[in-house]
């Protein structure tokens, strides 16, 4: 489906063509920042305004981030096709005169070297998401992750603007060297499984970003998203969470895939985000690779069981083999944690919601939907 581009919202900002490095917006207030670009403390007062761009800012993450960016006073521009990404997300933020959304592919080049140009930061979210879509659209994944992700940091690199890759942890794919560390070796299935095209794919906008930086001095960050979950996320594309939840309030089998015993961790999205808007500050981060995710793990068994515990449900558990719920060389990962230290050393950071209370908000919200 074809959709043109619009553009939604509105500026007040006198300042908004200007682009000069560093290219950050003060106001009323003037530093000096260090040689990757600027470096406004998160806790200060007077944190300097940015502008700021987030590719694949409809979707479920990004317009989190643009929510709490623009809470922060920031002034946000957002790219997104709506490929998985949805008007949804974004819709209660229209109003703000600091919000805009072009809606538009990363593959129109001209458009999104215009919008960099007007930035300080850009966070690149835009990425086939989905291990559903993933394994039935691999021509699709493989163009989209690392064409989109060259595309943003040659834009990047023309103007130097400070970015952040979004990566994630299916780049470790089956590594059984758990909980998984940043510089730990990644071991990924056969290229004749699809699942492993959207691991390689990332890896190579991984390579790609930390090229930049060894060679054009670009300021990029790496993030491994580890599972990130939180109300509003869709289970179109295959997500467990939002899938039991759904399954569980309208009475229907929770549909386990494999034995269950697969485990993983369920971050939620608003301490993702918080972790994503301080990583910019800190100067030594860029350059660099960091885990993002909770270190709590679960079995999908005893994910299941709480799903139907927490709502009251009275679904039952159904085995789905992964070959009937993906396709007939499917691979699934055994366990899934991330090695946090890094991120939490740098940050100070550590997930403020268990996974108790996500999977409570997760069913309060999707309730909230439901007819009365
Ligand atoms: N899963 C499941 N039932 C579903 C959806 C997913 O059992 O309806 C399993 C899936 O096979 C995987 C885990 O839940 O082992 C997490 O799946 P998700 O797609 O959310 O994320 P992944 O970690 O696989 O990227």
């Amino acid at each position: 489906m074809f959709i043109s581009p619009i553009t939604v919202g509105c500026r007040t900002r006198c300042c908004r063509n200007a682009h000069s490095f560093p290219s950050v917006h003060f106001d009323g207030e003037s530093r000096i920042f260090g040689f990757l670009g600027h470096t406004p403390r998160s806790d200060h007062p007077r944190r300097p305004k940015m502008r700021v761009l987030i590719t694949g800012g409809a979707g479920f993450i990004g317009s989190h981030l643009a929510g709490d960016l623009l809470d922060l006073g920031h002034t946000v521009d957002v790219i997104d096709d709506l490929s998985t990404g949805s008007m949804d997300n974004i819709q209660h933020l229209t109003d703000n005169p600091n919000f805009s959304v072009e809606i538009d592919t990363i593959a129109n080049v001209e458009k999104l070297e215009k919008m960099v140009a007007k930035v300080d930061l850009v966070y690149h979210l835009a990425a086939a998401v989905g291990v559903q879509l993933v394994v039935e659209r691999p021509l699709y994944t493989i163009e989209a992750n690392i064409m989109g992700t060259k595309y943003v940091l040659e834009a990047c690199d023309k103007y130097k603007t400070k970015v952040v890759i979004a990566s994630t942890s299916e780049v470790f794919g089956k590594s059984l060297d758990v909980p998984f560390r940043e510089d730990g070796d990644v071991l990924l299935g056969p290229t004749t499984c699809s699942r492993w095209s959207y691991a390689a794919s990332k890896m190579v906008d991984e390579f790609l970003a930390l090229a930049f930086y060894q060679e054009r001095k670009l300021p990029a960050i790496v993030v491994r998203l580890f599972n990130t979950v939180g109300p509003k996320q869709t289970g179109r594309y295959g997500m467990v969470i939002p899938n039991f939840v759904r399954q569980a309030l309208e009475g229907e089998s929770i549909t386990v895939f494999g034995d269950g015993t697969q485990s993983r961790c369920f971050c939620h999205v608003e301490d993702v985000c918080r972790a994503l808007v301080a990583i910019v500050d800190k100067d030594e981060a860029y350059g660099q690779v960091y885990n993002l995710g909770t270190t709590e793990e679960v079995t999908i068994n005893d994910l299941a069981t709480r799903v139907i515990a927490l709502s009251g449900s009275t679904s039952e558990i159904k085995y789905v083999p992964f070959a009937e719920a993906y396709s007939a060389d499917f691979e699934d990962i055994a366990r899934r944690k991330p090695d946090n230290t890094k991120i939490g050393n740098l940050l100070g950071w550590a997930p403020q919601n268990n996974l108790d209370q996500i999977l409570t908000a997760v069913i309060d919200h999707e309730r909230s939907k439901q007819p009365n």
